[in-house]
């Protein structure tokens, strides 16, 4: 496959370095707030394109951090009157339940900074040594003109960078773009001891620690946000080659896209965020993964609820097509579908091509499934589904229908059916379902579409309608084709 690599500018054809196993590092979240929806669209992203180089045969070595020592932790802690660590640990936990709330697959490792100091100040230690970085006052700062090639990934030069950026005042600095590795302690901090006394380690040198320590000294592939190409994954590229010797760090560097909230990128400062339980909450996690996977990843996306919304129908769409049954013996040709879908993916994860080739099969099976064997169609779609992490599964939003009415539209239907002389349909509601069900869950919505269909097919349309509009009420759409009825979740407005 060919994938877009930062570093060179261009798309290059991938393969990991030792043909076998990809060594891929992710830059993770500082665990301060809720996991929001900007995240989730670069996890998903990452996730596609590791589930992809897993169908392609590669074994991926996913290692992705927690940056869970940082300023807004410790601000946020403060303004709780908890400990950092505490608030760190709650919103790890919240990370965990979103991503696998989402259907990504979890990194095999998620190394913490605190977790880390070791190889950290050991790293440290190294650059001091060979006179890439310096001790000034209780910091530690990477000497920038030392590495010649500093601005290789941003394609900028010291110069350019110091023109366009805000640069803080530190008379302690050689250079104003050297970076801090090492902050000295400032009370009422956490703080580790060092050979440069007690402080905490920046952020920049946390990733190329623990990708070093997890991968070695050159990964395949680093990805992030493009919001860290500068400075963050420049200072992590002149950190690891100045202490390991190694040329490059990481051969390729995948940067995606972010997501726009409105009309403003979702930023923290700005107050915009969506957290992901909340989008969880409207939306089922195929239709949040078909949202962002509709966009090419490098591409900015513009988060709405309509667009969300959209998917929740398009994905009907894609699941119909599914429970077809077949109704003749020759087989539906799909392959030129699933090669468009992999000629798609193979050109830098282009998920919006491979999406509409998903579609279009889709409508094929839909079409044609009366006159032909659409069964291998249809576990193609299933499986190209599953590379993107649909799971085709109507699991969210939740239902939300009381008990009591379910209970009660199933007495009246008994009771109707009788009087229009339907014994034989009345009596397959048995007693204990006129009893009455506690809650009500997705085989309950089965039961009904199956009464339903009893009353249809003895042309008891009224009663028929009556339970359609029902479960219209509650949340839930039906729709009658040749094959029986199928039925969906509404997405809310
Ligand atoms: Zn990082």
């Amino acid at each position: 496959m060919k994938l877009y690599n930062t570093l060179s500018g261009d798309a290059q054809e991938f393969a990991p370095a030792d043909g076998k196993t990809v060594k891929m590092y992710v830059c993770g979240v500082t665990p301060y707030a809720s996991t929001h929806v900007g995240h989730a669209l670069s996890y998903v992203a990452f996730d596609a394109l590791r589930r992809y180089l897993e169908y392609l045969g590669f074994e991926v070595r996913h290692v992705q951090n927690f940056t869970d020592v940082d300023d807004k932790i410790i601000q946020r802690a403060q303004e709780q009157g908890i400990e950092p660590d505490e608030l760190a640990e709650q919103y790890i936990d919240d990370f965990y339940e979103t991503m696998d709330g989402l259907n990504i697959q979890r990194a095999h490792v998620y190394p913490r900074a605190t977790q880390e100091m070791g190889p950290i100040i050991e790293t440290i230690q190294t650059l001091v040594d060979n006179g890439s970085a310096y001790q000034a006052g209780g910091d530690v700062f990477f000497r920038v003109t030392k590495k010649a090639d500093y601005g290789k990934l941003s394609h900028r030069t010291l110069d350019g960078m110091q023109a366009g950026a805000r640069i803080e005042v530190d008379e302690n600095k050689e250079h104003p773009m050297d970076f801090v590795l090492w902050k000295g302690a400032r009370p009422g901090e956490p703080s580790w001891e060092s050979p440069w006394g007690p402080g905490r380690p920046g952020w920049h040198i946390e990733c190329t620690a623990m990708a070093v320590t997890y991968l070695g000294a050159t990964l395949d592939i680093h990805g992030g946000g493009q919001d860290l190409i500068f400075p963050h994954h420049e200072n992590e590229i002149a950190q690891s080659e100045a202490s390991t010797g190694e040329v490059p760090f990481s051969r390729y560097w995948v940067h995606n896209g972010l997501l726009i909230l409105g009309a403003d990128k979702m930023s923290k400062s700005l107050g915009n965020l969506v957290s992901v339980k909340e989008a969880l909450e409207k939306y089922t996690p195929d239709a949040i993964r078909l949202y962002f996977l509709s966009s090419h990843y490098r591409r900015p996306l513009i988060y709405t609820d309509e667009g969300c919304n959209a998917m929740e129908q398009g994905l009907h769409r894609l699941r119909e097509p599914l429970i077809r049954p077949s109704g003749g013996s020759t087989p539906l040709n799909f392959e030129a579908f699933e090669q468009r879908f992999f000629e798609a993916m193979d050109d830098d994860l282009n998920t919006p091509r491979a999406i509409a080739a998903l579609f279009d099969l889709a409508r094929e099976i839909n079409r044609d499934y009366a006159t032909k064997d659409v069964s291998t169609a249809q576990e193609c779609l299933r499986h190209l589904g599953g590379i993107l992490g649909l799971t085709f599964e109507k699991k969210k939003p939740p239902l939300n229908i009381g008990a009591e009415s379910y209970n009660a539209m199933l007495r009246d239907l008994r009771a109707k059916l009788t009087e229009a002389g339907q014994s034989g349909l009345a009596g397959l509601i048995s007693d204990a379902e006129v009893a009455g069900a506690d809650t009500v869950s997705e085989p309950d919505i089965d039961r009904l579409i199956t009464l339903r269909a009893g009353c249809r097919e003895h042309k008891q349309y009224a009663l028929a309608d009556e339970i359609r509009d029902w479960l219209d009420r509650q949340g839930v759409s039906v729709e009658d084709s040749a094959a029986g009825s199928i039925w969906a979740y509404r997405p809310r407005s």
